[in-house]
């Protein structure tokens, strides 16, 4: 038996992509699976659907990450209906891309919001719960743009740069409560995110990929599976890259 059988865990942003790839090897592994998204609640219900053909228990809780009253509220509903939360995956992220020295405050600021701020506060929310019953893991998806920033992704770059360090300080601190904390640095993944990158330039980026291809969310997912699993028991403060060698 999988030792994910019967655990509470959160995906942010589960409802495709690597969120949804997470959700759904969470729910093979007998998780009951909670999955965040913002809105668009056709599209929720379509994933909520695949993933609770494969564990009933799963369902959806939509808040905006960017939102720190929506997150307190999700929470919430959380500690009521569960009481408990075994695994948060901080996945739900954002790009604007743009040159910095055209890059407006509203721009730096809506994607510092996203993927630091909302990592973060989740984080800090999913600590809390853990920190309780001394027991608990966290996984950040941040991105190889933090430790080598694509021209015209200054705020995006910072942004996964910051939950890098996050990563690092939050390992220290929830450590002595049991609270394991790390995260997976994925490169070029193929989800709506990167379908944004024009052909041209996605081919010629692949092309410092040794691997020679895009990577599948399903191969971020076993990384977060693993990290979030009894396996990775002694592993905390850690990146996990999962990026076909772009970086090395
Ligand atoms: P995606 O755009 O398919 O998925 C992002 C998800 O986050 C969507 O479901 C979206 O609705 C959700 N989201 C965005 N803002 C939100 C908010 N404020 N509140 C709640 N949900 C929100 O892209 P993806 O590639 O699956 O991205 C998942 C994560 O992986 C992101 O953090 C991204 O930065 C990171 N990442 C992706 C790649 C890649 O190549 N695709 C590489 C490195 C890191």
């Amino acid at each position: 038996m999988s030792d994910l059988q019967g655990r509470v865990a959160l995906v942010t942003g589960a409802t495709r992509g690597i969120g949804l790839a997470v959700a759904v090897e969470l729910a093979r592994e007998g998780a009951t699976v909670l999955m965040n998204h913002r809105g668009k609640p056709e599209r929720a219900q379509e994933a909520l659907a695949r993933v609770r053909a494969i564990q009933p228990r799963a369902r959806l809780l939509q808040a905006d990450i960017a939102d720190s009253a929506a997150i307190e509220d999700m929470f919430r509903s959380i500690r009521h209906d569960h009481g408990r939360l075994d695994a948060f995956v901080n996945n739900a992220g954002i790009t604007q891309d743009g040159y910095a020295l055209m890059m407006g405050e509203a721009k730096w600021r809506k994607v510092i919001d996203t993927n630091l701020t909302g990592a973060f506060l989740c984080t800090r929310a999913a600590a809390r719960l853990m920190a309780r019953r001394r027991t608990g893991a966290i996984v950040t998806v941040s991105s190889t743009s933090a430790v080598r920033p694509p021209v015209g992704q200054a705020n995006y770059a910072a942004a996964k740069a910051g939950t890098v360090a996050l990563t690092q300080a939050l390992a220290k601190e929830l450590g002595p409560y049991g609270v394991r904390v790390n995260c997976v640095v994925p490169g070029f993944i193929d989800t709506s995110m990167t379908r944004q990158i024009p052909s041209d330039r996605l081919a010629e980026n692949l092309r410092h990929v040794p691997l020679g291809r895009i990577g599948r969310p399903q191969e971020v997912a076993s990384a977060v599976r693993f990290l979030l699993s009894d396996a990775a028991a002694y592993v905390t403060g850690s990146s996990v890259v999962v990026d076909g060698g772009l970086i090395c």
